[in-house]
């Protein structure tokens, strides 16, 4: 039985016990893979044709004014993943991200398992953005990619901001995927095939999981982060394009005004920001190293 509980969050009860799975799309309303997905999954388990046989499985679309706006937030430079930290969660909440932050949280701290759709603006692989260990590993070798972006060391944030961070710091397990470019909705069905895998894996649904091939993934870790600064920032030749664009130890990434940014290390670029979606004093971009 699927129950609305409250405006785009759903509950859907297993006939047994079993986990607590929070699936969210759509937390970055313009990222439209995950918001067809559990809007697909909400139908299916309205409509019959899908049946939890045990746990509990919530389908939230994440911030539905974006999501109607078709923007990453419900007004410009909002950003309801950097809202899942404790300075927001712990204050009565200021604006509609941290509104939203808040009810999502309150049901995340329920949760054994977070799965959050995400695309990027620019072009992208898709990619894994998760802690790296076995419990995550469970859950995430279900989707289809060959690599996934670690952030030990909270480069992203600065602190714990995201969905996954959140639940992980909770005693859970949060896996963060990013399905490809935003504009890109040829994935839908695969990508619920993904979560379909995770379920059927947890016992949530009966069926069969396919035997998965054992090519490992290669790690990559956030390394640093370039922020934008009143210098204004520009890329040297033709990187920034999109994530996991390589450059190499002394390459000359861009420019801080003029002074040139030189990489430490062999590494790829990740999440670089659209012009529009820039702030003063916020990352332009990120730089991440393959460790595995
Ligand atoms: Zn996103």
């Amino acid at each position: 039985m699927i129950e609305a509980i409250s405006e785009s969050i759903a509950k859907v009860v297993g006939e047994q016990k079993g986990p607590t799975v929070v699936l969210l799309g759509g937390i970055h309303g313009n990222e439209r893979t995950g918001v067809e997905v559990v809007k697909k999954l909400a139908y299916q388990f309205e409509h019959g044709e899908k049946k939890l046989a045990s746990g509990v499985l919530y389908l939230i679309l994440g911030n539905p004014k974006a999501i109607e706006r078709n923007t990453r937030g419900s007004e410009d430079h909002a950003d309801l993943n950097r809202c899942f930290k404790y300075d927001v969660l712990e204050r009565v909440p200021e604006t509609y991200e941290q509104t939203r932050a808040h009810e999502i949280a309150k049901i995340l701290a329920t949760a054994d398992i977070s799965i959050d759709l995400h695309a990027t603006n620019k072009p992208s692989v898709p990619f894994l953005c998760c802690a790296v260990d076995e419990a995550h590993e469970k859950i995430y070798q279900w989707f289809d990619c060959d690599r996934v972006l670690a952030d030990p060391r909270y480069i992203l944030g600065g602190e714990s901001v995201t969905t996954d961070e959140f639940i992980d710091l909770q005693g859970g397990v949060g896996i963060c995927y990013e399905t490809g470019q935003s504009t890109d909705l040829t994935r839908v069905d695969e990508v619920l095939g993904d979560v379909m895998n995770v379920f059927i894996d947890q016992g949530m649904i009966d069926g069969f999981v396919p035997t998965r091939n054992t090519i490992g993934r290669s790690i990559y870790e956030l390394m640093s982060v370039i922020n934008l600064t009143d210098a204004g920032f520009r890329y040297e030749g033709t990187l920034g394009g999109g994530s996991f664009e390589e450059f190499t130890i002394g390459q000359t990434i861009g420019y801080v005004g003029d002074e040139p940014v030189v990489a430490e290390f062999d590494g790829v670029i990740v999440f670089p920001k659209i012009p529009e979606l820039q702030t003063l004093g916020k990352p332009v971009v990120y730089l991440a190293k393959k460790i595995k």
